[in-house]
């Protein structure tokens, strides 16, 4: 990477840092509370370029490498990963667009995408498929030079503001993976309903939601990947996507670990401050040599993805490390600090949450699991 693209991911990143402490920490657990996402400070991460961090600077966008999205996811997650992933998200349907549609086209939502006006969501998942993805069931048929969409996706991030979707869909029942394709879809036009179907308020800040497509009709040139190609696609789209999941997981330590340290220090047991006790010293140091070797995965990870090599191995290997890394150290460092750790003024309880969708969201642990061994014992 040249030093001027590196010292613009660094900007990038940098905005992001100052976006999560200023605006979306001190508002991340009003969020929880009244559960609703943060669309305000979506809309001034757009104005900051974030959500076109990808898209190509003749587009508008800023033009950077895919390691810019998960160094910002990261910065943005240690204040809320909600609001992170959220960002997130709608960054990604705007690079996919601006990335495969021609400009003619992609400018139907690319402008109002960017700045923030308008929000975008990917929906694969459906009530009758998660981790099968290829037996999803909204159907794909053909009208006249465009096609007609029939069917229902749930537990989707953004679906309760975005009305810019990617959207995966089946064209000829029964036949898996060959037959499912991918389309634009806009929320504005006839034959789309939101549901509250797939909600989660768990982490409010996702947005997650459903919506049902009842004979929607997709214009012949807002298809984005051909029966055959999309499943493919979809595949190596989440490959990056886990990437930037894993940076969001260890982030979510990392915030864990600086509130915990904060309190350490100015709480008092047995006339001694916490991290006098050498058991309660080790409990975050243990958390601190994980997140140190879940770090260099991601790194690793990162790095494969700047450097256009393959990275559907490192990429799940560092979803699986730092996501179960998240899990097994978050519970004890919100126990490092008693009762307190248990406020909803601190984001603790929103971190540990939050590291279970980690575990779920752009491949399951179990499915990553599946991947790695079939690659192990391939000898890829
Ligand atoms: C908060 C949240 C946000 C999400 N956002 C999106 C989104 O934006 N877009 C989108 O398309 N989807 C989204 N999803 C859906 C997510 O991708 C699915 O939850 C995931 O693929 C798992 O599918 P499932 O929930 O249907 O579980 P299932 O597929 O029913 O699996 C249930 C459990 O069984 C395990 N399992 C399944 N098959 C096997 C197997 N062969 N071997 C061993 N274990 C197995 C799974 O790992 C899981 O633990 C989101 C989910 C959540 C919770």
């Amino acid at each position: 990477m040249s030093e001027q693209l590196i010292s613009s991911v660094a900007q990038c990143v940098q905005r992001a840092s100052k976006l999560a402490d200023e605006r979306v920490r001190p508002q991340a657990a009003r969020w929880q509370a009244e559960r609703c996402m943060g669309l305000d400070v979506l809309r001034e991460g757009a104005q900051l370029g974030l959500i076109g961090m990808q898209v190509p600077v003749e587009l508008s966008g800023l033009g950077l490498p895919f390691s810019s999205k998960a160094k910002v996811g990261a910065a943005l997650a240690e204040a809320d990963f909600g609001f992170a992933l959220s960002l997130i998200n709608s960054a990604g349907v705007a690079s996919t667009l601006s990335l495969t549609l021609p400009p003619a086209v992609s400018q139907r939502w690319l402008p109002q995408l960017l700045r923030g006006e308008r929000i975008g969501c990917t929906a694969l998942t459906e009530p009758g498929a998660g981790s099968d993805f290829g037996a999803i069931q909204m159907l794909a048929t053909p009208h006249g030079s465009g096609w007609r969409l029939h069917g229902e996706k749930r537990w989707i991030i953004n679906a309760q503001a975005a009305d810019v979707m990617v959207v995966y869909a089946q064209t000829q029942a029964g036949s898996g993976a060959k037959g499912i394709a991918a389309f634009v879809v806009d929320g504005t036009r006839p034959g789309f309903a939101r549901s509250d179907h797939g909600r989660t308020e768990t982490v409010a800040s996702l947005g997650t939601g459903g919506f049902v497509l009842d004979g929607y009709e997709v214009q012949g040139d807002e298809i984005l990947s051909a029966p055959g190609a999309a499943f493919k696609r979809a595949m190596q789209s989440i490959n990056y996507a886990r990437i930037y999941v894993a940076a969001m997981a260890a982030a979510l330590v990392r915030d864990s670990l600086r509130i915990a340290l904060q309190y350490g220090q100015k709480r008092k047991t047995f006339g001694m401050y916490l991290p006098m006790h050498q058991s309660w010293r080790w409990s975050l140091t243990d958390a601190l040599i994980d997140l140190e070797a879940a770090q260099l995965m991601i790194d690793r990870a990162n790095a494969a993805s700047d450097d256009g090599l393959a990275l559907e191995g490192v990429a799940a290997q560092a979803k699986v490390f730092a996501t179960r890394m998240a899990c097994k150290h978050l519970g004890p460092l919100q126990h490092a600090l008693g009762a307190a750790g248990l406020s909803p003024d601190l984001a603790l309880s929103r971190h540990v949450a939050a590291s279970q969708v980690a575990t779920l969201v752009d491949g399951s642990t179990e499915m990553l699991m599946e991947r790695i061994a079939m690659k192990y014992a391939s000898g890829a």
